[in-house]
C-alpha cells in the first residue's frame, strides 16, 4: 500500500513530535494505517521491540504479535474492540526483532481524520514483562499451595469467614471430620464441637480470642459426622486483608486422640496403684486437700480411715506373693464395695489402705469403719485360697479446713498403730494421748537409729556356771547401749523398740558376728577351755531374715566351732508360723549349732514344744528362781522341768541366781547349770572373758 496515496498529510509532524515528547520514557507509541503497516513510530516503541526507528516503519503490525496471538486472531479482536468501544486495552505477548518475547500492556485506539474517517490505529505500549512474570509466578505458587492444602490428609485445613462459616475444606478435613466439602461449605464451624462446648459457646469464644491474639492454639473434643469424638489439637490463625481488616480464619486441626490417651494413661499410672487400680498416696492426698478446702463451704467433717491387714507378711511369706497380691486386690474391691462412690479408697503402699469420706459427725465416721471391718469378716478369695484376714483401722477426723492433709493422715496412722499395739482387729479413733505416745516413740526411734549408725552398742558377757564344780562352761552375750548421756543401758530398755522398728535385724547380725568373734578369740587364748557362747535371737530374726545364712557367715568369719554357739529363742517365735519356724530351726541345726528355749515358764510353756522342736537346752526364767526361797510351788515347777528335760535329753539352765540359798536349792533339785549375779554380772569382754 502506498503511504502517500493513503495520505497522512492530515498529521502534522510537530504534533506527532509533541506527542512523542510527552510520552513517558517507558512507553512507546506506534501508528499504523488501515492495512496494518506502521506509519509512525516513537523511538521508545521501536526500541521496545528491538528495532531502529526507521526499521520499524512500514512493517506490518503482525510481526510484533506472537505466533500464538496471530494464529488465534487476537490482533483482529483488539482492533474490532478498539473500533466499537473507542479503545482497547490488552496484555499481549510481543515478539522482538531477535525473536525474544516480552509482555506489553497495549492501549489501541482508532485514528480518524478531520472528517471523521477512519485512517488507521494508534497504540501506546509499555513493557510490563517484569510485573506479568511476577504475577504469573504468584498465581502459580498460589495454585501449588492450593493443591498442597487440598492434598494434605493428616491435617484438617479449613478456612472460615469472619463469622465462622466454612469457606474451604481440604481432604484432611474430610478424613479427620468425616464430612465431604459440599456438606459443610457455608455451615458454621461450631457444628464440629461437642454439644456441651456449643452450649458454653466455646467456638465463638475461641474465635474471638484468636482475633485478639492473632493466633490461638487449643485442644479439646470435636465431633465427627458419625457422632464419634476425637481429641483435637487446633491452631486458629487470623486472616487479614491489605488494610488489616479481618477477612476470616484458617484453622489447622489434627486428631491427637492417641497422644492424649497415652498422656492420660501415664497420668493415671502416676496417680494409681498398678496392682489394685486404686488411687495411690499422691492422688489420695490431693483428694484430701480438696475435701479440706470444700469443708470451708459446707458443714461436714473430713474423715480419714487407715486400714492395715494384720499379719499380712505371714500370708505373703507362707502362701507366696501372688496370693498376697490377689488378696490385696480382693481387699480393695471389698472395701470399695462397702463405701460410697464419692469416697476415695486408696492404696497407701504395702498392705495399707486409706479411705477418705466426708461425714456428719464422729459416729458417722466410726460407722463407716465398722462397716468395713464387718465386711472383711467374710473370707476373701485369692487364687484358690479363701482367706479370713484381720484388719486394724485407725480413724482421724477434722473440722479444721486449715489442717494439713499429711497431718490428718498421720493421725489416722497413729490411731491404727494404737489398735495394733493393743490387740488387733478393731477400730480406734485418734486422740491426743495417742499422738503424745507416737511422738515419744518417734523420738526414741530417732535416737536408736542414730545409735545404730554411731555404733554405740556393745556386748557384755555373763558366765554360765556348772553347779557341782562351780566351773564356767559358757557365756551369754547381752546387748548394752552405751548412751552418750544416760550411760550404759540394759537390754530391756531398748530391745522392744529395736524389734518394733526392725532395727534388730541389722543389729542382730552384728551381735552374732561379734559374739562369735569374741568366743573364738577366748578359745584361742585358753586352748584347754571350750566354753559355749549363747546369743539371744529375736523372733523377728527368725521370721524376717535369712538367719541360717547370717549364722553361717558369723561362724565362717570367726572360725568358731559350730557346736560352741548356742542360739537362745523365746516361745514367741513359735506363735507366728510354726511351720516356717520349724523349717528355719531345722536349717540352723544342720549347721551344727545348739538351740535353747529362753525364759521358759513365762509364755505358753507348752511341753509339746520341748518335744517337737530340735532343742538342746531350756532356760528356766528367773522369776521361778527368785521364788525358790519362798514359794514351794516354784520348787515344784523347777523340779518338773528338770525331770522332763532329763527324759528329753535337754540341758537345763536356771537364770537369775542371786543368792547362795537359790544356788543350793537348784543343786538339790538336780539342776546342773545356772547364771546369775551370784556367779557373775554381765561384763565387757575384757573383764568377763579374760
Ligand atoms: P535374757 O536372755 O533372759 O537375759 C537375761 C537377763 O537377765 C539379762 O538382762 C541379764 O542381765 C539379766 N540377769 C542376769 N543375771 C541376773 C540376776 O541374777 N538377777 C537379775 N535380776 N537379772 C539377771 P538384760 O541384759 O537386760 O537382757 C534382757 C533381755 O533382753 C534378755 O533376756 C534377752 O531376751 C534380751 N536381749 C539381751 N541381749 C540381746 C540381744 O543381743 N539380742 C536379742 N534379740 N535380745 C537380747
Ligand atoms: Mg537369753
Ligand atoms: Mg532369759
Amino acid at each position: 500500500m502506498d503511504r502517500s496515496a493513503n495520505g497522512s498529510s492530515w498529521l502534522k509532524d510537530h504534533d506527532l513530535d509533541r506527542l512523542l515528547m510527552e510520552a513517558v520514557q517507558d512507553h512507546g507509541i506506534m501508528m499504523f494505517d488501515l492495512d496494518g503497516n506502521v506509519i509512525r513510530c516513537s523511538a521508545g516503541a521501536a526500541a521496545m521491540a528491538g528495532y531502529g526507528r526507521d526499521e520499524a516503519l512500514g512493517r506490518h503490525l503482525s510481526c510484533f504479535y506472537s505466533e500464538e496471538d496471530r494464529r488465534s486472531g487476537r490482533l483482529e479482536e483488539d482492533l474490532a474492540k478498539a473500533l466499537s468501544e473507542g479503545h482497547c486495552q490488552s496484555e499481549r505477548l510481543r515478539v522482538r526483532k531477535d525473536g525474544s518475547l516480552f509482555w506489553a500492556d497495549v492501549v489501541t485506539s482508532p485514528v480518524r481524520d478531520e472528517q471523521g474517517r477512519l485512517r488507521g490505529f494508534a497504540e501506546v505500549a509499555r513493557d510490563v514483562t517484569e510485573r506479568v512474570t511476577a504475577e504469573r509466578a504468584l498465581r502459580q505458587s498460589e495454585e501449588r499451595f492450593r493443591l498442597l492444602v487440598a492434598g494434605v490428609t493428616d491435617y484438617a485445613i479449613v478456612m472460615l469467614d469472619p463469622s465462622g462459616c466454612v469457606l474451604s475444606w481440604n481432604q484432611g478435613a474430610q478424613l479427620v471430620n468425616g464430612y465431604e466439602a459440599h456438606e459443610v461449605l457455608g455451615r458454621h464451624y461450631s457444628c464440629f464441637y461437642t454439644e456441651e462446648d456449643r452450649r458454653r459457646d466455646v467456638p465463638g469464644t475461641q474465635l474471638a480470642q484468636a482475633e485478639r491474639q492473632g493466633r490461638l492454639e487449643v485442644e479439646g473434643w470435636r465431633v465427627r459426622k458419625d457422632g464419634s469424638r476425637f481429641w483435637a489439637n487446633a491452631v486458629i490463625t487470623v486472616l487479614e486483608d491489605e488494610d488489616g481488616e479481618l477477612c476470616g480464619f484458617a484453622e489447622v486441626t489434627r486428631d491427637v486422640t492417641e497422644r492424649m490417651e497415652l498422656l492420660s494413661n501415664l497420668k493415671h499410672q502416676a496417680l494409681h496403684d498398678a496392682l489394685t487400680g486404686l488411687p495411690n498416696r499422691v492422688l489420695f492426698t490431693e483428694h484430701l486437700r480438696q475435701a479440706l478446702v470444700r469443708q470451708d463451704r459446707h458443714d461436714h467433717l473430713v474423715a480419714v480411715l487407715y486400714l492395715d491387714v494384720d499379719r499380712f507378711k505371714v500370708i505373703n511369706d507362707s502362701l507366696g506373693h501372688q496370693v498376697g497380691d490377689r488378696l490385696l486386690v480382693a481387699l480393695g474391691e471389698r472395701v470399695r464395695a462397702v463405701t460410697r462412690p464419692e469416697d476415695t479408697v486408696a492404696r497407701m503402699g504395702g498392705d495399707e489402705l486409706a479411705v477418705l469420706c466426708e461425714v456428719a459427725d464422729e459416729a458417722d465416721a466410726m460407722a463407716v469403719a465398722h462397716r468395713i471391718l464387718h465386711a472383711l469378716k467374710d473370707p476373701l478369695s485369692a487364687n484358690e485360697h479363701e482367706l479370713v484376714i484381720g484388719t486394724s483401722i485407725g480413724v482421724a477426723l477434722t473440722k479444721d479446713s486449715d489442717m494439713e492433709p499429711d497431718r490428718l493422715m498421720a493421725d489416722a496412722d497413729v490411731a491404727m498403730y494404737s489398735v495394733k499395739e493393743r490387740g488387733r482387729g478393731r477400730v480406734e479413733l485418734f486422740n491426743d494421748a495417742m499422738r503424745a505416745r507416737a511422738v515419744h516413740r518417734l523420738d526414741k526411734e530417732l535416737c536408736l537409729r542414730r545409735a545404730v549408725e554411731q555404733a554405740e552398742f556393745r556386748l557384755y558377757f555373763q558366765p554360765v556356771v556348772e553347779l557341782d564344780e562351780g566351773k564356767t562352761v559358757g557365756y551369754e552375750a547381752l546387748l548394752r547401749w552405751e548412751h552418750p548421756e544416760r550411760g550404759t543401758l540394759g537390754a530391756d530398755e531398748f530391745i522392744p523398740l529395736l524389734e518394733e522398728t526392725g532395727l534388730i535385724l541389722t543389729l542382730g547380725q552384728w551381735v552374732l558376728a561379734e559374739a562369735c568373734r569374741a568366743a573364738a578369740s577366748a578359745a584361742r587364748a585358753d586352748a584347754g577351755a571350750s566354753p559355749t557362747m549363747s546369743v539371744n535371737i529375736s523372733s523377728l530374726q527368725v521370721v524376717h531374715s535369712d538367719l541360717k545364712t547370717s549364722v553361717g557367715r558369723a561362724l565362717a568369719a570367726s572360725q568358731l566351732e559350730p557346736d560352741r554357739l548356742c542360739l537362745e529363742l523365746t516361745e514367741s517365735v513359735l506363735l507366728d508360723d510354726e511351720e516356717h519356724t520349724a523349717h528355719t530351726l531345722g536349717g540352723l541345726k544342720s549347721l551344727g549349732v545348739k538351740l535353747a528355749l529362753d525364759d521358759f515358764g513365762t509364755g505358753y510353756s507348752s511341753l509339746t514344744y520341748l518335744q517337737s522342736l530340735p532343742l538342746d537346752a531350756v532356760k528356766i526364767d528367773r522369776s521361778f528362781v527368785a521364788g525358790l526361797d519362798s514359794d514351794p510351788g516354784h520348787s515344784a515347777i523347777v523340779s518338773s522341768v528338770v525331770k522332763i528335760s532329763e527324759v528329753l535329753d535337754l540341758d537345763v539352765v536356771a537364770e537369775g541366781v542371786e543368792t547362795s540359798s537359790q544356788h543350793q536349792a537348784l543343786r538339790s533339785l538336780g539342776c546342773q547349770l545356772a547364771q546369775g549375779y551370784y556367779f557373775g554380772h554381765p561384763q565387757p569382754a575384757e573383764l568377763a572373758l579374760a
